[in-house]
């Protein structure tokens, strides 16, 4: 492979030289949401993180199969082993089918994740839809010894499993520690202790979402899903997964833990986490009035927001800091981010109409390696923006004729910027397109408005002429009483 890519490893807490187990093929597998809310900034940041290790993976040549999974039942409230299913609650909350909640809310992340440009998983399994998996793998555990029953509910046994096993290796955290802090929460009684999680949990009589099972009828426990669905469709073992750095501790860490248990061995070969996002220094929650939805986010309706910010302003907001650093969204972070993403984008369509020399007045193909260290160091992307505006300054200059680009060399620039911009960061040109959507409306103007001149003419066949020829262009015109009205086909 040409691209020697390193990624920090969470687990070894190093950067690590990314070798597939099976190379070309490539395994990942990334926490998705819990399908109980309208999808918000703290969903955009992993998936576009992901998106882009997805793209870059890909553009390595690398076969990637990404899973990326939704969580529908066994997520409850507070991330505790105790409580009310999000899921459930919403859906008595709104008297609608749970899984109408799932689907409803499922779309919603879809559609914003759409206009936020970011690819689909090769495969987005569901919870709900893999209880038998995640029973047999209960099933296996409990073979090992490291699972008990109590009243019908069944516990992952943390102290077994460290007297064998480094439980905390994750997350660095010690298990004595965890013992002295660990709260003792109403229920909690019945494992044997406060830091044991639930593999199945027996359903109270209110509970919704329910499933049959040797030990009771039940749930499976939240951290359950992922290690099942991933071992599924990526095997024992897998190259990479991801997911918010929230997810380290205890989502990821029991991970570990069950995939040991069940199969002997662990799962992940390199762990990879995004930071989260802040609003204006505070930790985003709906107490403090300061929860943003995405679609808030595109329209602007909401009271911290000055105006309304585009999918792409919000796309390059999170690519321009690097994935594992904190990321503080304010008005004017976001402001400051829509305008160097516009000077890009008029950039680049500079890009296509400059006027080319003899010599070019910088080294292209040191700009092009540059970029692509940058990425390759663990997808460093604010170095690879400072690389990328290197380059737009030096378009915008030789715009103006004071620097110049020989033939080959603005090839090489066109492709750099095309492969990095647009493939590999999955920014689109908004821009052009917003311009190119009000040319095409004048134009229509000045056609449809002709044609209604050549009726009163009563040249009838040259207007349908017209009429016709656009709506092979996939241009539907209508004639009303007081003019016309075009749309285009879906
Ligand atoms: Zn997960």
């Amino acid at each position: 492979m040409e691209h020697q890519l390193f990624l920090y490893n969470t687990l070894s807490r190093k950067k690590e030289n990314f070798i597939p187990l099976h190379s070309p093929l490539v395994g990942m597998y990334v926490c998705g949401p819990t399908v109980y809310g309208e999808p918000h900034l703290g969903h955009a940041r992993p998936t576009i993180t992901f998106d882009l290790l997805f793209r870059y993976l890909q553009f390595c040549g690398y076969k990637v199969r990404y899973v990326r999974n939704i969580t529908d039942v066994g997520h409850l409230e507070n991330d505790a082993d105790e409580g009310e299913d999000k899921i459930a609650k919403k859906a008595r909350l709104e008297a609608l089918e749970p899984m109408e909640i799932a689907q409803f809310y499922t779309n919603s992340y879809h559609e914003a994740m759409e206009k936020l440009n970011t690819l689909p998983p090769s495969i987005e399994p569901r919870a709900s839809g893999h209880i038998f998996e995640q029973l047999e793998m209960i099933e296996q555990i409990f073979e090992r010894g490291f699972a008990y029953e109590i009243n019908g509910s069944v516990y992952f046994d943390v102290e077994k499993y460290s007297q064998k096993f480094h439980y905390g290796k994750l997350s660095g955290r010690v298990l004595d520690e965890l013992f002295a802090n660990t709260r003792e929460l109403e229920g909690q009684r019945e494992k044997r202790n406060s830091f044991d999680f639930a593999l199945w949990k027996k359903a109270k009589p209110e509970h919704i979402m329910r499933w049959n099972s040797k030990w009771s009828e039940g749930f499976p426990g939240w951290h359950l899903e992922c290690s099942a669905m991933s071992k599924k469709y990526l095997g024992e073992v897998f190259d990479i997964h991801g997911g918010g750095m929230d997810l380290i501790f205890p989502h990821h860490e029991c991970e570990i833990a069950q995939s040991q248990a069940a199969f002997g061995q662990e799962a992940v070969k390199c762990w990879v986490h995004n930071n989260l996002i802040t609003i204006n220094g505070q930790k985003m929650g709906k107490s403090l009035g300061n929860f943003i939805t995405l679609s808030q986010l595109f329209t602007g309706q909401h009271s911290l927001l000055e105006k309304s910010y585009s999918p792409m302003n919000i796309r390059f907001f999170i690519l321009q800091a690097h994935y594992r650093n904190p990321l503080d969204f304010s008005n004017s972070a976001l402001q400051a981010a829509e305008k160097a993403y516009q000077r890009l984008m008029s950039a680049i369509s500079i890009l296509e109409k400059l006027p080319v020399s003899e010599k070019t007045s910088i080294d292209v193909e040191n700009l092009r390696k540059n970029c692509f260290e940058a990425l390759n160091d663990d997808l460093n992307t604010p170095i690879l923006f400072s690389h990328l505006f290197e380059g737009v300054r030096f378009i915008n200059s030789v715009n103006a004729g004071t620097e110049s680009i020989a033939k080959n060399d603005l090839e090489t620039l066109k492709k750099l910027f095309n492969e990095i911009v647009f493939d590999i960061l999955g920014l689109q040109n908004e821009v052009s397109d917003s311009q190119n959507s009000e040319i095409l409306d004048s134009v229509m103007n000045l056609l449809l408005n002709l044609r209604i001149e050549l009726k009163k003419e009563k040249n009838f066949t040259l207007a349908d002429k017209i009429r016709n020829e656009l709506s092979q262009f996939g241009i539907e015109v209508k004639d009303k009483k007081d003019g016309f009205e075009w749309n285009l086909k879906k």
